[in-house]
């Protein structure tokens, strides 16, 4: 992840990695082309005046080629020979991140002035709840293209930081797609000491602030806890696809745990699955776990639970799909 926003020409507005991913694969797939994308900062130009090109990678698939069964994780870089602007932060975002030797991780702590590192910089700080979110809808994107920058965020964000000296210029991170919050919780757990992820917090629109890492529980303690909130998540298989995964379909969960020696599902009908943006990502997902090397780890954001007496097991139930993520897990060889 080495540049957190750029800017999509096809979808016209900003984009994190996780939604060009996401758009790319909504698309049937007889008419998916590649997007393309522009660094975000207005300011970057090309000796000509046209817009720097950046490079998305790994985001129109979800397993790299045959010869490797790696998860390779989307990002944003550079595109070589382009140019940018002397502030563009996309550059210097880059260059730390490329700088591994002594030398240049003592050039870092200078920089950086003792602070964060740049991968840890563009972490998501800033949550807003789906239901709270109004630009991401078909609608939106239609009608706003009368030209011009349609930066949304960074650009406000920008707006109120400026007057602060540069080196003490805190970067928010800002997203309403739940797939773009579960990477980078991800990528926090990875980059970040024990101590450091522990400590880390996230702020939620209308909510406040929490522990990331309380944000973020496993099912079994999610449905252990009186009055649980945030996003529950497990390892789960797939119980059965209803339908046809090319057009229209629904599935079943099943987690791997089980609550009170019963198992906890969850049934996504094709209904709620006509009426989201990303079903072909969804489709998408389920047929790569098919592929095998795969299980797939789920996170529910705001879930309810409820027992089901019938079949005697617990459902788990969200309110449209923008509160599910799915991930797919490589199963250890
Ligand atoms: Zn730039």
């Amino acid at each position: 992840m080495s540049v957190s926003v750029v800017y999509c020409i096809e979808l016209e507005r900003d984009v994190t990695i996780m939604e060009a991913r996401n758009e790319f694969f909504a698309k049937p797939q007889d008419q998916r082309q590649k997007f393309t994308f522009l660094c975000n900062d207005p300011d970057c130009r090309q000796p000509d005046g046209s817009r720097t090109e950046m490079v998305g990678v790994n985001y129109t698939r979800f397993v790299a080629d045959s010869e490797s069964t790696e998860y390779k994780s989307p990002y944003f870089r550079l595109k070589p020979k382009q140019e940018h602007s002397e502030c563009c932060r996309s550059v210097t975002r880059n260059e730390e991140e490329n700088e591994s030797d002594s030398d240049s991780i003592e050039k870092n702590k200078k920089r950086n002035n003792g602070n964060n590192s740049p991968k840890e910089n563009l972490l998501i700080d800033y949550f807003i709840l789906p239901d709270d979110e109004k630009i991401i809808t078909q609608k939106a994107i239609n009608t706003t293209s009368e030209g011009g920058n349609k930066i949304r965020n960074q650009d406000n964000i920008n707006a109120t930081t400026s007057s602060t000296p540069s080196s003490t210029r805190k970067n928010i991170n800002q997203t309403s797609l739940l797939d773009t919050l579960v990477y980078s919780y991800i990528e926090a757990k990875n980059i970040l000491s024990r101590d450091k992820f522990l400590a880390r917090e996230l702020t939620i629109k209308k909510h406040g602030r929490v522990k990331l890492n309380d944000y973020f529980l496993h099912i079994l303690k999610y449905m252990g806890k009186k009055d649980a909130y945030g996003i529950a998540f497990g390892g789960c298989s797939i119980g059965k696809i209803y339908g046809n995964l090319d057009s229209k379909f629904g599935f079943t969960l099943f987690f791997y745990d089980q609550y009170d020696k019963r198992n906890i599902s969850t049934y996504i009908d094709s209904s709620m699955l006509e009426e989201y943006r990303y079903k072909n990502t969804i489709a998408e997902i389920l047929k790569q776990y098919n592929n095998s090397n795969y299980y797939l780890r789920a996170y529910f954001l705001n879930p309810t639970i409820e027992f089901n007496s019938e079949k005697n097991r617990y459902d788990i139930l969200i309110q449209d799909l923008r509160f599910l993520s799915l991930i797919p897990i490589k199963k250890k060889s």
